[in-house]
């Protein structure tokens, strides 16, 4: 039933040291490690795939143990995957976490950075697409390339502008029919038009002042702004796509016990990319509703692309 979702973006492997405290210059510490899968792009595949729908995930792997990785976990969760094989390593990203739960991290891009426009030439990609989703942790070649062909196939754009220090390409927004920048994004993409807000107070604008800034940020299109364990902030512009109305309104987080709010924006963005590709006709507010429960719940486990949810999940604890 339904379409399928095509997610371009970033596959890492991240490495996660666990220390008392973050490391000081020229400072050693012993802590404990682990790693695992990571990415925006591969985290939303994995949601989107788990919440329902079919989805393909189109990125560039090195050839090496972590393109094994991302070929192995692909094929257990039934993620098409369209993988470009680079010269340079697979991406990842070294993680410093403190007893707090504060984080430093340094990025590898690796292979990341060679996914460039030919990444969606592929014609079986867009074999059914409903949505395409993507981010900014890849060229924006890519981005670009991938919403011209979603385009073409009349599928939603779906952007999440993350993270917060990459620009958005001009030539995107034209591109993007609904854009999902949780607040520091929303912040730094208001700022690259020379809108100044304080990130740390987006939650507590009133929602006429929060509508007028999402519309500014996208005038033809509909902003989500996630604001953690408030929620989120729905600027619904586009009456013609979904079955309700325009307009502006706040959803709250989802009663869930938090243990890991990592990974909890990739969460929102696949539940959501892949609520809308199933079962299109519904109203905007059911979509977003189901993608605040999916995040929600994904908080309840430890890590990000191990801690998505199943659909059947939030049936189960939400009816
Ligand atoms: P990350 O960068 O960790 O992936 P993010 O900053 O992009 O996350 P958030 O706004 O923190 O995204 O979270 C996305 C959504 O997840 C929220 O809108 C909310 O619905 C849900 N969520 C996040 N934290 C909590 C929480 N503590 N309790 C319940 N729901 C949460």
């Amino acid at each position: 039933m339904g379409g399928r979702v095509v997610v371009v973006g970033s596959f890492n492997v991240d490495h996660v040291w666990s220390a008392a405290s973050l490391p000081l210059p020229g400072q050693t510490l012993s802590g404990a490690y682990r790693s695992g899968p990571g990415g925006k792009g591969f985290n939303q595949a994995i949601a989107a795939v788990r919440a329902g729908a079919e989805t393909a995930f189109v990125c560039a792997l090195g050839d090496d143990d972590g393109a094994r990785l991302a070929r192995t976990l692909a094929q257990a969760d039934g993620l098409h995957l369209h993988a470009l094989t680079a010269a340079a390593p697979t991406g990842t990203a070294g993680i410093f976490v403190d007893a707090e739960g504060r984080n430093s991290i340094v990025i590898g891009p690796g292979a990341n950075a060679a996914l460039g426009a030919d990444c969606v030439s592929d014609a079986s990609v867009w074999n059914e697409v409903a949505v395409t989703v993507t981010q900014l942790e890849t060229p924006a070649e890519a981005a670009l390339a991938a919403f011209a062909q979603a385009r073409a196939h009349a599928a939603l754009t779906l952007l999440n502008p993350a993270p917060a220090n990459a620009r958005v390409p001009q030539a995107l927004w034209p591109l993007t029919d609904l854009a999902t920048p949780n607040e520091t994004e929303f912040a730094a993409q208001l700022a690259a038009l020379g809108v100044e807000v304080d990130a740390a107070a987006v939650a507590t604008l009133d929602d006429d002042t929060l509508h007028a800034l999402c519309r500014r940020l996208l005038p033809h299109g509909t902003v989500v702004v996630t604001l953690g364990a408030a929620g989120v902030f729905v600027s619904h512009a586009d009456p013609r796509r979904y079955a309700d109305e325009a307009g502006a309104y706040r959803l709250a987080a989802a009663p869930v016990s938090a243990v890991d709010t990592t990974g909890a924006g990739d969460a929102f963005n696949g539940a959501l990319a892949a609520s809308l590709a199933r079962v299109p006709a519904r109203p905007l507010r059911e979509h977003a509703l189901f993608a605040v429960r999916y995040a929600g719940l994904s908080t309840e486990r430890a890590g990000a692309a191990a801690a998505m949810p199943r659909a059947d999940d939030v049936v189960a604890r939400f009816g």
